[in-house]
């Protein structure tokens, strides 16, 4: 664990009070009546080992069905819900994705911290789940298929996915806990940063080389989600023929050109092509050429001095504990 970690309580697990079969039934009960189809799993003992004949040997201990055709025995029916758990009284709760629900599944401190600085977000919108070892985004089914490996330590559960849930124990001992909580009410939508991560990498164009293509698919999404900012970005406001806010959008630009700077410094980037998209969206917010072209290259710049690497967890908490990127953005061109 990073010193400088702990302070963040997002990474915090909780005992937590004894969980009772009655408490089981009823959160099964509960996501069932969301509409989330439930399914019994096995259980990991005390020492780890999983309730299914393999035991110690068994390789996803308390995350695979108890049923015998699994996934499709899944149910919304109370009384099957209650039966299952009469028979199985410390069985684990899965839940099927893909209908009500997708599941941003993330294994490992580094994979967390890409998720949120797709996001730029210092945690995620709607449900939270602590795992025993990592974390789960619960957001409303997005109609994508169940992919792994989105990103390094992440794996997105979608239409064919099941996940584990509140309060099922995980085999490190601890048990999977809200960490925000789910209130029945709508998921967050999957963000358009996630979604590029998870559809299937478009086939290879054999036309002339698009020089985009080579950024691989985590850089092409960090540049989605920084060129969508820059054409969302506000307008300045201008009242009675003058300017009463200035509008956020050579900011944004600036801010976009800086963090793709970062990446650049450490990850193949065609700044070609990054030059391209950003110029693109700034032109399509209003901003003038020459205005982003200045912007751009200053940013850019800015940005290879201060490098920042993908994968480690050390960078994204420094930088989220101290606040570098506001303070040392370069300010945009008056
Ligand atoms: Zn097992």
């Amino acid at each position: 664990m990073n010193a400088s970690w702990p302070t963040n309580p997002i990474d915090r697990i909780e005992p937590g009070p004894p969980v009772t079969t009655a408490d089981l039934v009823a959160a099964a009960i509960g996501y069932a009546a969301a509409g989330i189809a439930v399914l019994p799993l096995h259980t990991p003992g005390a020492d780890g080992a999983c309730s299914c004949r393999a035991g110690k040997a068994c390789g996803s201990p308390g995350k695979h069905p108890r049923v015998r055709r699994g996934l499709h025995d899944a149910s919304r029916q109370p009384e099957a819900i209650r039966a299952w758990w009469a028979r199985w009284p410390h069985a684990n709760i899965g839940l099927i994705t893909g209908t009500v629900l997708d599941v941003c599944d993330i294994d490992t401190s580094s994979g967390l911290h890409i998720v949120l600085d797709l996001l730029d977000v210092i945690r995620p919108p709607g449900p939270l789940i602590r795992t025993g070892s990592g974390w789960h985004l619960w957001y409303a089914a997005s109609d994508l298929a169940s992919r792994v490996t989105i990103a390094p330590g992440v794996d997105w559960r979608g239409r064919g996915g099941l996940v584990v849930a509140p309060p099922s124990l995980h085999h490190s001992g601890t048990r999977y806990t809200f960490q925000q909580p789910w209130q029945h009410a709508d998921l967050p939508v999957c963000p358009p940063q996630l979604r590029a991560l998870i559809l299937p990498a478009p086939p290879p164009v054999s036309a002339p080389a698009v020089p985009i293509a080579d950024l691989d698919r985590y850089v092409q999404a960090a540049l989605d989600g920084e060129a969508d900012r820059v054409r969302r970005a506000p307008r300045p406001v201008i009242s009675g023929g003058r300017r009463i806010s200035g509008g956020g959008r050579n900011d944004a630009l600036n801010r976009a050109a800086f963090r793709l700077g970062q990446l650049a410094a450490y990850t193949p980037m065609d700044e070609a092509a990054v030059r391209r998209e950003l110029t693109e969206a700034a032109l399509s917010a209003g901003l003038s050429r020459a205005e982003i072209q200045r912007t751009l290259s200053s940013g850019w710049r800015a940005g290879l001095r201060h490098p920042r690497r993908l994968d480690t967890r050390q960078n994204a908490v420094a930088r989220r504990v101290r606040k570098v990127p506001v303070q040392t953005w370069p300010g945009p061109h008056s």
